[in-house]
Parts: structure tokens; C-alpha cells; sequence
């Protein structure tokens, strides 16, 4: 088939799965086309201009590991590998509020996680055969609550797998699913240091993430409509033929192909049976105005406290507090100032001088990532010959991550070479 009879891709939602599909195929002499609900891409993974603080901040400081290789290879694609930024080596440094004991894990350089056999790397009072419940927990075979395959207790659960999974899985481990704690374990820690450094977008996820992926695919003569929100899609036997949006319809030619890359609770509303995660955790991040003390780390844990990790950004300290729905009704203010005594406490800055503060608070941040939830996650190809699925709770076999995103949007954009093949 000439690809000038190829037909269009719609691809629906420009969060990082549709944006990863539409970079895949940009380029390809294929028609795309993407159509974006709100006013701004980049949905969960978003900067903007926030008027109380007078700051551009993000939704959620974002973390991505150096074994992110999808995440690593769409940034190194649009041109903005730079705005990821860490140290040299894989460093975490930690603090425990309860008694102010403080550590740094350092996974060194390496291929292999030679760390686990030096005792000054190890997370302290730990041996090397503690971490025989990272391997059972890699290599785990059927999905099970993580509780069931390991113990949830002692120095490397409280100091290393909770802390970790906790940011990764946005669950209380014990309940996550071991599966996607062992998939993360296999692409990262079991690869040693390499893997495992840990990278920010620094100057605001939009540059690193969102506005390069628009100027690449604006360059590639990919259209992008804003405030274009699909309201239904419209079938006949095994195809899509029609997708109505707010304020026009757009008939589906024999060759065009739908990417719907949307939260699933829209997808759900938009197709007919389709199995979804229906459980969500909230992520809570507080943004305030100052400039961090020089000895702060860019990226700090903290135990028992209720911030978990503590991020020094230019001109402002950013908290994160991953499955925090206990935090949602909490009043802002009192909130803020909770989480402010904490970073005061580990800075040694003034815990009565609230500098100018901001909330966000993402209800819905990621799916609840247990055996059940997980079990409900589809593939992306549909029982409708040209649509398919992409967004970070399709079924990647990862947890809802950047990650996840951006492999589900390459997939389906994999899928519909191949679908345009096998009609060619
Ligand atoms: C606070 C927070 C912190 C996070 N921290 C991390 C982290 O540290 N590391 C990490 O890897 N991941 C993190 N994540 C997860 C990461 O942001 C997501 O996995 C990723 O952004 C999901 O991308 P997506 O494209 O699958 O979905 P989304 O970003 O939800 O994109 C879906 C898009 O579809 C659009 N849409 C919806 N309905 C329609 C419609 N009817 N028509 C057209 N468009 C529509 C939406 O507006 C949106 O733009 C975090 C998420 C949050 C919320």
C-alpha cells in the first residue's frame, strides 16, 4: 500500500503515551493527528505558572530512573536528554526523623549490584542474605501481595523496599502487587548502579517532557488539537467508524486507526466492555518558594516522617508524599505547615517562617497497583480492528510510571505498522 493511502492515526490524549506513540510515528509519511481534551499537554506529567508562588512548578516532582530506557530514549529523541538531571552515581541519601539517624545508599557504577556484598554500601544493619527477598520478590511467579512474598519488617523493608516501592508502586507495599515490585526490581536495582540513578527534569517536567515532544512532532507536520475532547466513538462490527468530539466528527476511512491514550475511567466511558483499573491512589506535592541550603541534597528520603522525600529545586524545595489519601482532607494550610516543620527540621531552616507554598493534590495519580487492579489492566490491542489502547494502566507489566506511558504509546504505535501490514 503507498503510505499516501496509509490513512491517519488519531491518536486521543496528549499525555506522555500519546505523545510517545505520535513521536514513534511521526516521520513515517503516515497522517497524524492528535486530539487533546484540555488546554495543555502532558496530562499527569504537566509545569505550570502558579500564581500564588509566583513559581513555575509541576504537578508532581517526577522521578525516572537510568534504566528507564524507554523514558530515556524518547527524551534523547525530541532532544531534551540534558533537562534529566542527577548525580554521577547512584546516591540516595536518606534521613530518619524519629531519631536523626542519617545514611546514603550508594549502588556504585556497575552492571551487577556488587553493592549488596560491601558493608559500607548495604543500607545499614543489613547482611547480604536480607537481600535473598529482593530476588524472591524479582522472580516472583504468580501475583500475590507483596506482604505474602516477603517479610514487611526490619532494616532493608524499612529502609530500602518501602521507601522505593512505596515512590514506584504510589501503594503501601504490603498490599502492591509483587509482580510489578519484581518487574521494577529486574529493570533496576538487580542491574546495579547503572540503572539505578536517579534523574529529575530539574528545570519543570514541560521542558524536559512536554513542550520539546510538540516542537518535534509540529516539525514532522503532526497536527495537534487542544481543547478537542473525544465524546464518543461510534462502531460497526469489528471497526471504529466515527469519532465524535465536542464541536465536530470526524468519519474513520477504511485505513485510519484510533490510538485512544486517556485515563481509563474514559476510556471505559468511550468503548463498550472493556475491563479497566477502577481503584486509584492520590500523590500529594507541596511546592515552597525559597532558595534550598547549599547542603541539602537535590533528592532526599525521609523516614517516618510525613513527607517522603524532600526535593532541592532552583528557588524552591519541593515534598512528595506518594499514596496519601489520608492527606486529602487535611486542611491546605495545616498541611502545609505539617510538611514545612519537617523540611525545616532536616534543613535546619526556620519551621515559623512559611515561606510562600503551594499543594497539589492528584486524586487519581495512578491506578492502585495490586494483584487485582493489575489483573484488570488491558492489552492494547482491542477487539476492534483499528483502535488501540496506550496510557500507563494499559498492560505493560510495569507500574503506572512514566515508563509505562511512553512503552504503551511506542506499542501501540508498533501495533498499527503492523495493522496497516497485515491490510496492506
Ligand atoms: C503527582 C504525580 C506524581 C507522579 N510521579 C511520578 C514519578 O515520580 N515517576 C514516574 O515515572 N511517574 C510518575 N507519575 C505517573 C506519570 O505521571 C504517569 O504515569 C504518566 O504521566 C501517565 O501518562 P498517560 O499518557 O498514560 O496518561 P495521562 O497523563 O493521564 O494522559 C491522558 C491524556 O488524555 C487526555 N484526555 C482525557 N480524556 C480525553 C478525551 N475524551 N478526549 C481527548 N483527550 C482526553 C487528558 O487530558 C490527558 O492529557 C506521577 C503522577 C502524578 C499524578
Amino acid at each position: 500500500m503507498p503510505l499516501s493511502d496509509a490513512g491517519t492515526v488519531h491518536i486521543i490524549g496528549a499525555g506522555l503515551a500519546g505523545l510517545a506513540a505520535a513521536v514513534r510515528l511521526s516521520g513515517s509519511g503516515r497522517t497524524v493527528a492528535i486530539h487533546e481534551a484540555t488546554a495543555h499537554a502532558g496530562g499527569r506529567c504537566r509545569s505550570y505558572h502558579d500564581q500564588a508562588t509566583g513559581m513555575l512548578i509541576d504537578n508532581g516532582t517526577h522521578l525516572v530512573l537510568s534504566g528507564n530506557h524507554a523514558v530515556m530514549s524518547f527524551v534523547r529523541t525530541i532532544g531534551s536528554a540534558a533537562g534529566l538531571q542527577g548525580p554521577g552515581e547512584a546516591e540516595y541519601p536518606f534521613v530518619d526523623l524519629a531519631d536523626g539517624a542519617q545514611w546514603t545508599l550508594r549502588f556504585g557504577d556497575g552492571r551487577f549490584p556488587w553493592w549488596i556484598f560491601n558493608k559500607d554500601r548495604r543500607v545499614p544493619q543489613t547482611g547480604v542474605v536480607d537481600y535473598l527477598s529482593l530476588a524472591r520478590l524479582a522472580w516472583t511467579q504468580s501475583d500475590k501481595p507483596i506482604g505474602e512474598v516477603m517479610t514487611c519488617s526490619g532494616p532493608i523493608y524499612e529502609r530500602l523496599l518501602e521507601p522505593l516501592l512505596l515512590a514506584a508502586l504510589n501503594i503501601a507495599p504490603r498490599g502492591g502487587s509483587a509482580k510489578l515490585a519484581g518487574a521494577l526490581i529486574r529493570e533496576t536495582l538487580a542491574l546495579g548502579g547503572q540503572a539505578c540513578r536517579p534523574l529529575l527534569a530539574r528545570a519543570g517536567l514541560g521542558h524536559v517532557f512536554v513542550e520539546p515532544a510538540i516542537a518535534y512532532l509540529k516539525a514532522r507536520g503532526v497536527s495537534i488539537a487542544m481543547q478537542d475532547e473525544l465524546v464518543m466513538l461510534h462502531f460497526n462490527g469489528r471497526r471504529a467508524t466515527q469519532l465524535d468530539f465536542a464541536k465536530h466528527s470526524v468519519p474513520l476511512a477504511e485505513n485510519d486507526i484510533v490510538i485512544l491514550a486517556v485515563p481509563p475511567y474514559v476510556a471505559e466511558s468511550l468503548m463498550p466492555n472493556l475491563t479497566v483499573p477502577n481503584s486509584f491512589r492520590g500523590i500529594v506535592n507541596a511546592h515552597f518558594r525559597i532558595d534550598p541550603p547549599a547542603q541539602l541534597p537535590s533528592m532526599l528520603g525521609v523516614i517516618n516522617g510525613a513527607c517522603q522525600w524532600i526535593f532541592a529545586l532552583p528557588g524552591r524545595i519541593s515534598v512528595t508524599i506518594s499514596d496519601a489519601g489520608h492527606l486529602f482532607e487535611m486542611p491546605r494550610g495545616e498541611l502545609a505547615q505539617t510538611l514545612w516543620r519537617e523540611v525545616a527540621q532536616v534543613t535546619g531552616l526556620r519551621s515559623d517562617a512559611l515561606p510562600p507554598w503551594q499543594l497539589v493534590r492528584e486524586r487519581r495519580a495512578t491506578f492502585a497497583a495490586t494483584p487485582e487492579q493489575n489483573a484488570r489492566r488491558p492489552a492494547a490491542e482491542t477487539n476492534w480492528s483499528n483502535l488501540l489502547l496506550a496510557g500507563d494502566w494499559t498492560a505493560t507489566g510495569l507500574p503506572a510510571t512514566l515508563e509505562s506511558a511512553i512503552r504503551s504509546g511506542n506499542s501501540a504505535a508498533d501495533l498499527v505498522g503492523l495493522r496497516l501490514r497485515e491490510a496492506a
